[in-house]
């Protein structure tokens, strides 16, 4: 199980190594699972309950979905009002995490944001509480089992790279490993943004993090044609990435550096079911497999 495996990929004349985290489970798999080390760790009987709110096609929802499944746990879900839509699709993270157990409770707008905020306030001792994309300081555990990792590895690479969406994984993974350059790009919000999220968790910004810039503004989880050619041009080198962030990250990485990189893999393959209809849709690309 770990330490996940590091495997190659050439791209572009360039040799990359990839940190197989999506290699952990498909649905509990990349940042998410590492952001949920500590409850992964914690005895099954300590917990009976974990809440968690957000996004309906959430990578994070899907991967608490699957821990509390394996724990036995219950585990309530909160979100704004869904769309038919979503509740008819067959496949994705949406219907797989209610497979899985999970409990929906939708919840009108403004009680919505009210219930997100009275979370803080602590409930009883056997619910956990999982603030949204799992931006919370227990992912730091996680994240410094990922650098030693990375440290015993008989690899050699000059920086690391993974993109950014609260930017919680990339900053604590290079404050986990301050020798190394740690790249990382916003596929949520612009750089500001993504700078403004991490000083919310950390006072100040490790010296070895470098936010690249994204070569355009991108709205998040927009299909771009080009993303999805980076996708599969990935995909023929023999490795499979999520549709939302990964493109982004390497489309930095190609224009914007030129060392050798190790590529944390960050996950989400899961949400790919969706996003790729979403691509026939908009500009009849024909499906991979
Ligand atoms: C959640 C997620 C991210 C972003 O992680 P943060 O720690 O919020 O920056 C990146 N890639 C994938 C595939 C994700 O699911």
């Amino acid at each position: 199980m770990l330490p996940t495996p590091i495997t190659t990929i050439s791209l572009d004349g360039r040799t990359f190594y990839i940190k197989r985290d999506d290699l952990f489970d498909f649905y509990l798999a990349g940042n998410k699972f590492r952001k949920l080390y500590t409850l992964l760790q914690t005895p099954k009987k300590d917990l009976t309950k974990v809440i968690s709110y957000g996004g309906t096609q959430s990578n994070a929802m899907v991967a608490i979905a699957a821990l509390c499944k394996e724990k036995g746990w219950t585990f309530e879900y909160y979100t704004k009002p869904v769309s038919s839509f979503l509740k008819e699709q067959k496949k994705g993270n949406y219907i797989d995490a209610l497979n899985f157990g999970m409990q929906h409770i939708e919840l009108e707008e403004n009680l919505y944001r009210d219930f997100v905020a009275s979370l803080s306030v602590t409930l009883d001792e056997k619910t956990f509480v999982i603030h949204q994309g799992g931006a919370n300081k227990e992912a730091l555990f996680g994240l410094e089992v990922l650098a030693q990792e990375l440290l015993q590895a008989n690899v050699k690479f000059d920086a690391i790279a993974t993109p950014s969406g609260t930017g919680t994984t990339a900053l604590f993974l290079a404050k986990n490993i301050p020798h190394v350059k740690v790249y990382t790009t916003p596929c949520i919000g612009d750089v500001e943004y993504l700078k403004t999220q991490m000083l919310a968790l950390e006072p100040t910004l490790p010296k070895n993090l470098v936010i690249l810039e994204p070569k355009q503004k991108y709205h998040f989880a927009k299909p771009y044609n080009h993303f999805f050619a980076i996708y599969e041009k990935l995909l023929d080198a023999g490795v499979e990435f999520d549709l939302l962030y990964a493109p982004a990250m390497w489309e930095a990485l190609l224009e914007q550096t030129k060392e050798t990189v190790l590529y944390i893999h960050s996950g989400g393959v899961s949400g790919n079911a969706t996003m790729q209809e979403r691509y026939v849709r908009k500009f009849s690309v024909m499906p991979p497999k």
